[in-house]
């Protein structure tokens, strides 16, 4: 109730956006300026008074040139904020009242904005990594290492607390085509700080990871079971396998990584659900390099 009182209206959410996005005050993006004409009603645009440019607080943002309307934008948000099992495009389409088409390019404009925030750290200390297989459950008749389905490498950092009890940090996942020495190589050294120790079990497909500046922890599965020599990165898998089956009734290939994303987002937020919203609609906020046209294509 609060938030639908709060974001009453387009202009609500707009003055709360130039908040989140300037908290000094936006600036003029030609002259730098900071004065501004009353904004009129029919243009989400600002002019400013000494160069008259049309300032739009939403350019190079994800919301900028959608025909969704900011409120629509906010309730998708909050929606992804606060279900615990992510949000299928059926779902928003159904809640927002706009077409399912429409409310699945929302949703991948956000789970963008998502991994963009989370490429900006990376794992350190103490990692776990695995493999694991995800596809569509018309193709889930064979389980393990079956052709029709897409290897994902999982990695999930963990601290060791007090009486030796460790704790689950950070996630990362990525979609790869084939799981060897040079792929598993180039997920470590993209997504966790040289000097960590990486644990893995002992399979040969994890090369030595000392070579490649990390302490390598390799522990053989064959005398103990896999969640027990991994029980961060199981804990986790079986969580995401949920996620999977639960909200998305299977995974296909082609965006596959982008769910992952979402996935991961949320649950490197998961003590931080109070504060989702803001922290959410500011990844939305990051200036765009790349065109969003990209995205839905
Ligand atoms: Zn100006």
């Amino acid at each position: 109730m609060n938030f639908f009182s709060t974001f009453s209206s387009e202009e609500a959410c707009e003055r709360y956006l130039m908040k989140m996005r300037w908290p000094d005050g936006m600036p003029c993006l030609r002259c730098g300026g900071k004065e501004f004409y009353p904004r009129l009603k029919d243009r989400r645009a600002y002019q400013c008074r000494s160069c008259r440019f049309f300032n739009r607080p939403t350019a190079g943002t994800i919301f900028h040139r959608t025909r969704t309307s900011l409120q629509h934008w906010f309730v998708a948000l909050f929606l992804c904020s606060f279900d615990k099992r992510g949000l299928s495009a059926l779902l928003l389409s159904e809640q927002l009242g706009v077409r399912y088409e429409n409310a699945w390019a929302m949703l991948q404009r956000v789970r963008h904005a998502m991994a963009k925030r989370d490429k900006q750290y990376k794992l350190s200390g103490y990692v776990e990594m695995d493999e694991m297989f995800v596809g569509a459950p018309t193709e889930a008749k064979k389980r393990g290492r079956g052709t029709e389905k897409t290897p994902v490498l999982v990695a999930v950092s963990y601290v060791q607390g007090k009486d030796d009890e460790e704790y689950m940090g950070f996630a990362k996942m990525r979609s790869v085509k084939t799981i060897d020495a040079p792929t598993v190589i180039l997920f470590a050294k993209d997504l966790i700080e040289l000097g960590s120790t990486v644990r893995t079990d002992g399979l040969s497909v994890f090369p030595s990871l000392e070579e490649h500046g990390f302490i390598h922890d390799r522990n053989p599965v064959k005398k103990r079971k896999a969640h027990v020599v991994l029980p961060h990165v199981h804990t986790y898998i079986s969580n995401l396998k949920a996620f999977v089956q639960g909200t998305h009734h299977g995974l296909d290939e082609t965006h596959l990584q982008q769910y992952l994303d979402e996935f991961c987002y949320r649950f490197n937020r998961r003590r931080h659900r109070h504060e989702m919203f803001d922290r959410l609609l500011l990844a939305c906020l990051e200036k765009e390099e790349t065109p969003l046209s990209a995205l839905t294509g």
